[in-house]
């Protein structure tokens, strides 16, 4: 971007605190955690957006879309930057599309749907709803700071996912308002069906602006962790709960050693050599559920209410992509994979990654619901890098044995796993999107006719 089209966005907005400049505020907003792999590390590394804006209402965004249309510049939008593929890693330069200040809850309706602006904090979002008798029906493990829009964006599902499914299940996201990269931008509303098209599109086919969200009745939750000596017995009794239709869980995380001797702060909880389970859990069914696991042979080191996102030890910082976190802080060649096991076979396919991949592979569980009920191991294992020849190796084994992977080593929509086969979301980037402007390059099958000055979406 030129000096003369900064100085033109600034007076279009009007608001000169809200269009940021500094370079290093504009580098720091234009990161998120694409350094978790270590292929996306050497290609987003350094790529930088040329000023960051912080709309605070949709006419806003709609008049600064209309400028950027006109002049070719790139708008990639942001949430909290949690994103661990590089998502919201601006491409081509451009603005950053900072939606943290639009982070007001409207309302949360009697039927339990929240109604709130795409820069809400899940956490926060979760804080009202308790207050209201609600709670979210899945979050990911970063809550605390990830926002409603970036979690539609480029998320996909986490806690309570074991009982409600991921996002796109279960009509979890009722409805989605957007606005377009049109000559006039319009403001859409997606509902029903019509929420696929943005749903995890990365923020390339629309700038989400209102959500609502489906919420689920508040439980009182437990936390417990209960370590085996073998993972088999681990991984059986486990799955055993997270299927069992009659427990109230929240989340089910089983860890094979040595994972559990990464999570520093808790390891008077993780005796040496165990495979551990995490479980939140009905507190109504806690003392059920300890003497299940003592019969199963496992040995509970820790349980007790769970008071909210401020409970000591939280033990949803240790599962989902947290997990990966921890190993990397312990061995920074760590890296992950993101993977669903076929729940008939899924103790074969384990032991074929093992005899395959030795050590290489540590096997983190998560259990999850699919759309059609069934529950079944999904996977986030702790990858031992060495190089990207043996890390495709890895999925492509897991593929011919059957293993779905959701690769996070790539940077666009399409690789990534989320892909819809109906291509709602690109035919959706086509009507709203014509010229590509929508963070470019990150919906790979996308070809624009235009190439524009600063933009190339070919
Ligand atoms: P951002 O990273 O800011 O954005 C994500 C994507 O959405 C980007 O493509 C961005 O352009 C787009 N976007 C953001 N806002 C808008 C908007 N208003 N309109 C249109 N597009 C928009 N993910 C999970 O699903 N489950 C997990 O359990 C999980 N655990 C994680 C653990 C760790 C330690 C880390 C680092 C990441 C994890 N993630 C997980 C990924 C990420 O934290 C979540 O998906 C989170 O919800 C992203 O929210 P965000 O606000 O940070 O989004």
């Amino acid at each position: 971007m030129n000096p003369k089209q900064i100085d033109e966005i600034r007076s279009l907005i009007g608001d000169p605190s809200r269009v940021i400049l500094n370079p290093q505020s504009v580098e720091q907003l234009s990161r998120d955690f694409y350094w978790y792999s270590p292929v996306l590390r050497k290609r987003l590394d350094g790529k930088l957006g040329d000023a960051v804006v912080q709309p605070l209402v949709a006419s806003e965004i709609q008049k600064l879309l209309r400028y950027c249309y006109a002049n070719n510049i790139a708008v990639t939008a942001r949430g909290a930057g949690t994103g661990n593929y590089g998502q919201a890693v601006p491409l081509e330069g451009g603005i950053v599309l900072d939606l943290s200040r639009m982070d007001r809850i409207e309302k949360i309706l009697p039927d339990g749907v929240a109604v709130c602006q795409p820069g809400v904090r899940l956490g926060d979002l979760e804080n009202e709803a308790r207050k209201a008798g609600w709670e979210l029906r899945c979050y990911p493990s970063t809550i605390i700071k990830a926002s409603v829009g970036g979690f539609l964006g480029g998320g996909s599902g986490g806690i309570g996912t074991v009982a409600h499914g991921g996002l796109r299940d279960f009509q979890t996201v009722r409805a989605i308002e957007v606005v377009t990269m049109e000559p006039e931008p319009r403001l859409v509303l997606h509902e029903g069906e019509a929420v696929h098209e943005i749903l995890h599109a990365w923020g390339t086919n629309g700038i989400i602006t209102r959500i609502w969200l489906a919420l689920t009745p508040a439980v009182q939750w437990s936390q417990c962790i209960v370590a085996f000596g073998a993972f088999a017995d681990a991984f059986d009794f486990s799955e055993k709960i997270a299927a069992g239709p009659a427990w109230i869980k929240r989340l089910v995380t089983v860890f094979e050693w040595p994972i559990p001797s990464f999570f520093t702060p808790i390891q008077q909880y993780a005796p040496e050599g165990k495979t551990l389970i995490f479980f939140m859990i009905a507190s109504s069914q806690l003392a059920e559920l300890e003497a299940a696991a003592r019969d199963a042979g496992g040995v509970v080191t820790q349980s007790g209410v769970y008071p909210g996102l401020n409970a000591r030890p939280l033990l949803s910082d240790y599962t989902w992509n947290h997990t990966t976190l921890w190993a990397m802080r312990s061995d920074d060649a760590y890296t992950y994979l993101q993977c669903g096991f076929d729940p008939d076979i899924a103790r074969d396919q384990l032991r074929q990654l093992r005899e395959r991949f030795g050590q290489e592979i540590l096997f983190h569980m998560e259990f999850m619901k699919r759309g059609d009920g069934r529950v079944f191991p999904g996977a986030i294992p702790v990858v031992y890098y060495t190089t990207e020849e043996r890390l495709n190796e890895m999925i492509d084994f897991c593929r011919e044995i059957g293993v779905w992977v959701a690769n996070p080593h790539v940077n666009n929509v399409e690789g990534g796993g989320r892909y819809r086969a109906d291509n709602v979301q690109l035919l959706a980037k086509r009507r709203y999107d014509p010229k590509g402007l929508l963070n470019p390059g990150k919906m790979a099958t996308f070809h624009s006719e235009s190439t524009t000055a600063g933009v190339t979406t070919k």
